[in-house]
């Protein structure tokens, strides 16, 4: 699969520049033209790595930085700062809101690629790390993807950690109110019912193409992440 890169630009005739030079060097592309299209679109797509404009309209780019960077789901997602700014103390603020890198425009396209494909190679994780694996199940906590014999599921972010927690304790019955406490924090309020959508949403992304029921309902008592049937 081609990695995806986000581009977060307001300027077209940039976006257009850095989306060919990006698919001529076989990545995947998607756009956003403001930082609250940016914030959704990271939600949705899961980009691999955002290129992201520093001065944009509403929300500036640093702005959307430290936001990819508080939200659980982005937390690591490699991220690079694109800026006519070139100010020593510009580029500190950068990369004090939790960019990976800062690139100052003008810059030359191979430069680009050659510091994205950098930033990525950092950004994997080593082989086996942040991996939960549970029968043909897998689940990288990194990259927050999941693919069950190898293709990719697509999970809401409460399903994700809904799975990532029956993925902590296989085999382990729990009830509405304890998966309540561990998925959705204690000082939440929602009805124990939520639980049971949230499962029913779980089981539909997990069971495509008609593959094993991987989730057990134990009547009256809860849920089980449970292979054996
Ligand atoms: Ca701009």
């Amino acid at each position: 699969m081609k990695p995806l890169v986000l581009i977060v630009e307001d300027e077209a005739a940039l976006v257009t520049m850095l989306r060919y030079n990006l698919e001529k060097e076989g990545f995947a592309v998607c756009e956003a033209g403001d930082g609250e299209e940016a914030l959704l679109q990271i939600a949705e797509r899961k980009p691999d790595l955002v290129l992201l404009d520093w001065m944009l309209p509403l929300v500036s780019g640093i702005e959307v930085c430290r936001r990819i960077r508080r939200a659980p789901h982005s937390r690591s997602l490699p991220v690079i700062m694109l800026t006519a700014r070139g100010e020593e103390g510009d580029r500190v603020r950068g990369l004090d809101s939790g960019a990976d890198d800062y690139i100052v425009k003008p810059f030359s396209p191979s430069e680009l690629i050659a510091r994205l494909r950098a930033v990525m190679r950092r950004a994997r994780p080593a082989a086996g790390e942040e991996v939960l694996r549970f029968a043909d199940v897998a689940m990288n906590l990194a990259q927050h993807r999941v693919t069950r014999g190898g293709r990719p599921i697509h999970l809401g972010p409460t399903e994700f950690r809904l799975l990532r927690f029956l993925m902590q304790h296989p085999g382990r019955v729990f009830s509405r109110e304890q998966l309540l406490d561990q998925v959705w924090g204690h000082d939440v309020y929602v009805e124990p019912r939520t639980v049971d959508v949230h499962i029913r949403r779980l089981r539909k992304a997990l069971n495509e193409e008609a593959a094993s029921d991987l989730v057990r309902t134990v009547r009256s008592a809860g849920y089980a992440l449970d292979a054996r049937r």
